[in-house]
């Protein structure tokens, strides 16, 4: 770069978990920007997420791990859920031969990934919206606040959205929209139960897991526009329907109704991988705004810090000899996902005929948007 400031040998759009892990995994060799939209963290409590115990070795890879089990997540108990039939079926997790993963503190995670990265010398640039991208005389040139910055490698880790991969003009395909409403709830202090409970229904789906420091998240999923969200957006109805799963009501009992309920689209949005090369050379995204799973799958995180580990090998080997091999990875890891998706939703044949499974065991992830 030799001087000059504003130029980069990479510049990543987007400070979450992807953005974050690959850019650690790029600092020991290159000049590595992250950009990220927000200044702080955002106000509203992020939804407690999980992450499988194979994570460890991508951990381990980014450095993080002995500082990641000493951050207080709390290991995962056993899920039970109702779903096929119409009764429990327990899942121990220490059947799963890489461990039992963790209940997040979301936010300690992210702090984690984004102090790591400034330790091994990434540059971070908060409240950095990004304007007018273009690839001219070989290089990527965007507006942002700190003026223009260049580089020879961009990627796209704005999440769900694809934000940067829409201003370039690619594709996604979207499932169904899937509403994802979800409150916290103080765990009453003789409460043990430590199981992530999933719970199917006629209008979609339940999950409640223990979080760490004594709370518990309440989510439920459904269609946008299921008119049954109106009544779920009251945190007493919230409760009270869930309650009436008796799988569920075991888990709450004690709790009172969460203070505030909040909504996130949640369904299926992938990018269309085979696309990547029209943005321009030396362009990829990762994580969600590579493909954003639905919350069924519990992947997200786990994908958000393997393809980047796979997003770094292929810009350390040359971008123009390894984008082929990183996007039939990525379409492996996507048709893999939708396989499994459908045949999960499947599972509940009692609900053959309700809207929310008939559109899912139909079409997961149909529609094209742009
Ligand atoms: C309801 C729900 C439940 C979930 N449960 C789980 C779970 O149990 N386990 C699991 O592993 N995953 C779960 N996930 C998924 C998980 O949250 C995501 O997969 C993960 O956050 C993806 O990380 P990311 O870095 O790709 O994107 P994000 O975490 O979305 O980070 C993107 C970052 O980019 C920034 N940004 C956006 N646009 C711009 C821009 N134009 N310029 C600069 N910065 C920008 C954003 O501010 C943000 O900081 C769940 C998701 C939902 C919606």
């Amino acid at each position: 770069m030799s001087g000059d400031r504003q130029a980069w040998d990479a510049v990543i759009v987007g400070g979450g978990p992807a953005g974050l892990a690959l850019a650690t995994l790029l600092r020991p060799h290159r000049r590595v920007l992250v950009l990220e939209r927000r200044d702080n963290p955002p106000a509203s409590p992020p939804i407690g997420e999980s992450l499988p115990g194979a994570a460890a070795v991508l951990l381990q890879r980014l450095g993080v791990l002995a500082t990641f089990r000493d951050a207080g997540h709390r290991e995962r108990g056993a899920a039970v859920s109702v779903w096929d039939i119409d009764c429990p079926v327990w899942r121990d997790a220490i059947v799963d031969p890489a461990g039992p993963g963790w209940y997040l503190d979301r936010r300690a995670f992210e702090q984690m990934l984004q102090q790591q990265a400034l330790d091994v010398g990434v540059t971070l640039r908060q409240g950095s919206p990004v304007s007018n991208v273009a690839h001219r005389r070989g290089e990527w040139q965007l507006e942002t606040p700190l003026g223009e910055v260049r580089a020879p490698v961009l990627v796209d880790a704005t999440g769900r959205r694809g934000s940067l991969a829409r201003q370039l003009g690619l594709s996604r395909h979207d499932g169904p929209p899937l509403l994802c409403l979800y409150g916290f709830l103080e765990r009453p202090p003789e409460s043990r139960d430590n199981t992530m409970r999933v719970q199917a229904d006629a209008h979609g789906w339940w999950y409640t897991v223990p979080l760490p420091g004594g709370r518990r998240v309440l989510a439920c999923h459904l269609d946008l526009d299921d008119p049954l969200h109106h009544r779920l957006r009251h945190p007493e109805a919230f409760l009270a329907t869930a309650r009436q799963h008796a799988l569920l009501a075991e888990a709450l009992q004690g709790a009172d109704a969460p203070e505030r309920i909040r909504g996130r689209p949640a369904g299926t949005s992938l990018l269309d991988v085979a696309q990547l090369p029209r943005a321009g050379p030396g362009f990829l995204a990762v994580g969600d705004a590579l493909l954003a799973f639905d919350p069924l799958a519990s992947q997200g995180l786990f994908h958000a810090l393997a393809s980047a580990a796979s997003a770094a090998r292929a810009i350390e080997s040359g971008l123009h000899r390894s984008l082929g091999a990183y996007q039939q990875e990525m379409q492996a890891v996507a048709q893999r996902y939708l396989q499994h998706l459908r045949a999960s939703y499947q599972g509940p044949k009692r609900f053959s005929r309700e809207p929310f499974w008939q559109r899912r065991c139909m079409a997961p992830a149909g529609r094209r948007v742009s």
